[in-house]
C-alpha cells in the first residue's frame, strides 16, 4: 500500500516545496524521486527548485519578518504550541512518513516525533524569557542595558538521519526568537519537512515564516550563504559539508552554528558488571541502525572484563531483528542507501585486513540490498577505519585498555569531539574521565543523554555552538547594548 493511502490524513504527504505559504512546483519542471530504502521503491517525487525560486523564498521570509518579530513573544509561543500539539496529534502519520523515507523502525520514528515536538515546546517557553540585562552604569547620569533582538532570517540545512527533530531543534529556537526560517532538508528525507510545513500552516504560522526549499544542495546552499539578508546559518550534517558552509558564509559574515559528525568512545571501567555494560553498549551503538552522531563508535573495555563483555555484547547484538521499519518486530531498519552499505563493508574489510577479528555479522543474512547485519569486530586498533571514521553503520569495534590514563588518551584520539559515554561507579574515575575527555557531552552510566533541556553540541571538528537547552535560543538572538545618557540624576543612584 502506498504511503499516502496509509496515512490518516493524506494531506500530510506533499510532493512540492513550500514557499511563502504556497505549495510550489519547480518552474523548470525538474523533479527527483525519493526512495524507500527498505524496498528501493519510489515513495514520491519532489521538485528541484530553480535559483529564482530560492531567491523568492528569501524575499518572502524578508517580507514576513517585520510582522513576526513584532508579535509578542507570547503570541509566537501560542502558535508554536499549536504546531507542537499538531505534531503529537499526527504522531503516527509523521512516524510513518519518516519510516518510509528514512527506513527507521516505527518505534524509533514515534520516539523522534515526540523528541522533535519537545524542542518546539521548550523554545515556545524560552522565547518568553529572552531577557536583556540592566548594567550598573560607569557613566554619570546614564542608564545602561541590553535588549535581545532576532538576528533575522535563518537558513537551516538538515540531514536525513533525524529528518524531523533536526528541523524542530533549529526551527523551534529560531521561530521563538522572532526569526523566519528557510529549511533545506536532506534530499533523501524531504517529506517529514513538508509534513511539518503543512502542520505549521494549520498552526497559523504566517506565510513566509516557515519555508521548505528543495533542490541541488550545493546550488541552494551557495545562494543561502551568499545572501546578505540571511543572518544565521544552522547546519547539521557531515564535517566535510560543515567546513564548506563555514567558508561560504565568510563573505556575508553570518552567524554559523554547526552540528557535525561524532566518533563517540564508550568506556567501560573495570568495576562494571560486564553484562550490564554490554547491554548499554548495544543500545548506544545500534540506534537508527548506527546512523546516529551519538552512536558508540569505539567501545573501550577494561582488559580484566573484556572477554565476558564481548560474550554478552555478541548475544545481545544477535538478538536484534533487522527488517523493514514498518514490521512491528523490527529493531534495525535498512541503511539509507547502497553507498552506505558499501562503506560499512569496506570498514569491516579494512579492519579484518589489519588484524581485527570478525566475531559476528554475516551479511548473507541481510534481508535486502540496503541492509547491513549488526557486526562486531574485536582487536580494533587506531590505524583502522572503524576507529578513525564515523562509521554510521551497525558496525561495532571493541578495544581493550589497561588504565584510566591510557583510555583517556585513546578516547581523545580523534578529530571529533561530540559525545562520549563512560560506564563505571567509581567516583574518582568518573571525575577523572569527565575532566579528561575532550567532548562536548559526556554521559556517565546512561545511554539516553539528549532532550530539550540539553545544550547539545560538540568541540573540535564536531561543531560550533549549542542547540537546545538554556542557550539554544541565543544562536538566533542579537544582544543590543544601549546607553541612555544625560538623564536627570536621581538621589541614591
Ligand atoms: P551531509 O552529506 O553533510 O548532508 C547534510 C545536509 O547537507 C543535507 O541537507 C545535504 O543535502 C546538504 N549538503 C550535501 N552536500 C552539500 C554541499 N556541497 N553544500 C551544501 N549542502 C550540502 O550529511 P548526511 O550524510 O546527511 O548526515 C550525516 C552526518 O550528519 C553525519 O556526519 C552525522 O554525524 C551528522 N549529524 C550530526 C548531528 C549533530 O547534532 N551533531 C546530528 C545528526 C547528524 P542533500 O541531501 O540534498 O545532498
Amino acid at each position: 500500500m502506498s504511503l499516502a493511502a496509509r496515512l490518516s490524513d493524506p494531506r500530510l504527504f506533499r510532493q512540492y516545496a513550500y514557499v511563502n505559504g504556497r505549495w510550489a512546483h519547480s518552474e523548470a519542471g525538474r523533479e527527483e524521486s525519493v526512495i524507500d530504502p527498505a524496498t528501493d521503491e519510489v515513495i514520491g517525487r519532489i521538485p528541484v527548485l530553480e535559483a529564482a525560486q530560492i531567491h523568492a523564498a528569501i524575499d518572502a521570509a524578508d517580507a514576513a519578518f517585520a510582522a513576526w518579530r513584532a508579535l509578542r513573544a507570547e503570541e509566537r509561543a501560542e502558535r508554536l504550541m499549536a504546531w507542537r500539539n499538531l505534531m503529537l496529534d499526527y504522531r503516527e502519520d509523521l512516524a510513518l512518513i519518516m519510516s518510509f523515507e528514512q527506513g527507521k523502525s516505527m518505534a524509533d520514528a514515534r520516539g523522534e516525533v515526540e523528541y522533535g515536538a519537545s524542542f518546539v515546546h521548550w523554545f515556545a517557553e524560552e522565547g518568553k524569557r529572552a531577557y536583556g540585562q540592566t548594567l550598573p552604569s560607569h557613566i554619570p547620569n546614564a542608564a545602561l542595558g541590553t535588549i535581545k533582538e532576532p538576528v533575522g532570517i535563518a537558513a537551516l540545512i538538515t540531514p536525513w538521519n533525524f529528518p524531523l527533530a533536526m528541523i524542530t531543534r533549529k526551527a523551534g529556537a529560531a521561530l521563538a526568537a522572532g526569526c523566519p526560517v528557510i529549511v533545506k532538508p536532506a534530499s533523501e528525507t524531504p517529506f517529514s519537512a513538508l509534513a511539518l510545513a503543512e502542520l505549521a500552516e494549520r498552526a497559523n504560522i504566517p506565510s513566509g515564516i516557515f519555508n521548505v526549499v528543495l533542490g541541488d544542495a550545493a546550488e541552494v546552499s551557495q545562494i543561502l550563504c551568499n545572501e546578505e539578508r540571511i543572518k544565521a546559518l544552522s547546519f547539521t550534517g557531515s564535517t566535510r559539508v560543515g567546513k564548506l558552509l563555514l567558508e561560504q558564509s565568510a563573505g556575508t559574515v553570518k552567524r554559523v552554528s554547526l552540528e557535525l559528525g561524532g566518533n563517540a568512545p564508550f568506556i567501560v571501567g573495570p568495576d562494571m558488571d560486564p553484562r550490564e555494560a554490554a547491554m548499554a553498549a548495544v543500545d548506544a551503538k545500534f540506534q537508527t541502525s548506527g546512523q546516529d552522531c551519538l552512536a558508540a563508535n569505539r567501545i573501550l573495555v577494561h582488559a580484566s572484563i573484556h572477554d565476558e563483555f564481548v560474550t554478552h555484547f555478541t548475544e545481545r547484538m544477535q538478538a536484534l531483528v533487522v527488517g523493514n521499519g514498518r514490521d512491528s518486530e523490527t529493531h534495525l531498519g535498512p541503511l539509507i542507501h547502497a553507498k552506505a552499505v558499501e562503506k560499512a563493508a569496506a570498514i569491516v574489510d579494512d579492519a579484518v585486513s589489519r588484524g581485527a577479528t570478525l566475531v559476528a555479522g554475516d551479511q548473507s543474512e541481510a534481508p535486502g540490498a540496503n541492509f547491513f547485519m549488526p557486526t562486531l569486530l574485536t582487536g580494533v586498533t587506531s590505524d583502522m577505519m572503524v576507529w578513525r571514521e564515523e562509521n554510521f553503520a551497525p558496525v561495532a569495534g571493541i578495544t581493550p585498555y589497561n588504565d584510566d590514563d591510557e583510555v583517556i588518551t585513546m578516547a581523545n584520539d580523534t578529530e571529533y569531539g561530540l559525545a562520549a559515554y563512560a560506564y563505571t561507579h567509581d567516583i574518582r574515575r568518573i571525575w577523572k574521565l569527565l575532566r579528561g575527555l575532550e567532548f562536548g557531552m559526556v554521559s556517565v552510566n546512561s545511554v539516553k543523554m539528549t532532550g530539550p533541556v540539553v545544550p547539545f553540541g560538540g568541540v573540535k571538528q564536531s561543531g560550533l555552538g549549542r542547540e537546545g537547552g538554556p542557550t539554544g535560543i541565543d544562536e538566533y538572538l542579537e544582544t543590543k547594548y544601549y546607553c541612555l545618557g544625560a538623564l536627570p540624576s536621581v538621589s541614591g543612584s
